[in-house]
């Protein structure tokens, strides 16, 4: 297998994967999406909320709240040692939130949530949480915990976690009567018209949709779309709890230990 990293910034990844098959990268995508563990908050206690929504909506709300993920630092709870319903320390992150609008209404935003650990914070401190209006309060305790995100979205790492076919196209110049159809078409701006003649301008953004191969004039249509089997573009973006690498080297990992699981009990049983 061969990987090459197209981009790369702090919450996206996009790699080229060859010599791969769909089996292993809808696998890889499956589990970085339902499997691989972050940290979000599950329980909260309203010590005082006279803000107009009910302390449910909060809640909720709080717990879509992307958090930053200290994975080696947290168990899962089912795995933690403490066993206990309330949780420990090292599977538990307690948060506070302490807001009043003393001067008029006032946005309360992720920004005032304050962890008990430096390393879980909101991703974000601009996530909007409630509106208070004047004199109203709002003041909670929220406990975070690792989950899946087959439990709950809201412990999903990845917004997106996609791939693609690697796209072939050709344009035989000989065949080609450079009417320029097929580059008015394309949604994705894959082709141009350069010196009269139609070029790629850039193969990775197409998504094989064939609306080229229809709009071409000719019969049997002169430009060619195709796919390579065994290539495929993946990409992998973060909510921002997690590098991107680390999602799909956590992913790869858990595939590990499936297999391994799998093998040692059939080995087990076949004896
Ligand atoms: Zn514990």
């Amino acid at each position: 297998m061969k990987i090459e990293v197209l981009e790369r910034d702090e919450t996206n990844i996009r790699l080229v994967i060859r010599e791969a098959d769909v089996p292993l990268m809808n696998a890889l995508r499956r589990i970085a999406l339902a499997e691989v563990p972050s940290i979000a908050i599950d329980e909260v206690v309203m010590i005082d909320n006279s803000s107009i929504l009910q302390d449910e909506i909060i809640a909720h709300r709080l717990g879509l709240t992307p958090l930053k993920t200290d994975l080696d630092g947290y168990n899962l709870p089912e795995d933690c040692s403490c066993q206990s319903e309330f949780g420990c320390n090292l599977c538990r992150v307690t948060l506070m939130l302490d807001a009043e609008a003393n001067d008029g209404t006032r946005s309360v935003y992720s920004g005032e949530l304050v962890s008990e650990n430096p390393d879980v914070i909101p991703v974000s401190d601009k996530i909007p949480i409630i509106k208070l209006a004047k004199g109203q309060k709002l003041k909670l305790e929220a406990y975070a915990r690792l989950g899946k995100g087959k439990n709950h979205a809201k412990w999903q790492p990845v917004s997106v976690c996609a791939y693609k076919y690697f796209p072939k196209i050709e344009v035989p110049s000989e065949k080609c009567e450079d009417c320029a159809k097929c580059v008015d078409i394309c949604p994705k701006r894959v082709l141009t018209l350069k010196e009269k003649k139609v070029k790629i301008r850039n193969l990775l953004a197409c998504n094989l949709c064939m609306d080229c191969v229809d709009a071409c004039p000719q019969n049997p249509p002169a430009i060619k779309v195709e796919w390579e089997k065994n290539a495929f573009i993946m990409n992998i973006e973060s909510t921002g709890v997690l590098p991107p690498e680390r999602i799909i080297q956590e992913a790869t990992k858990m595939l590990d230990k499936q297999l391994k699981e799998f093998k040692k009990q059939l080995k087990a049983k076949a004896k």
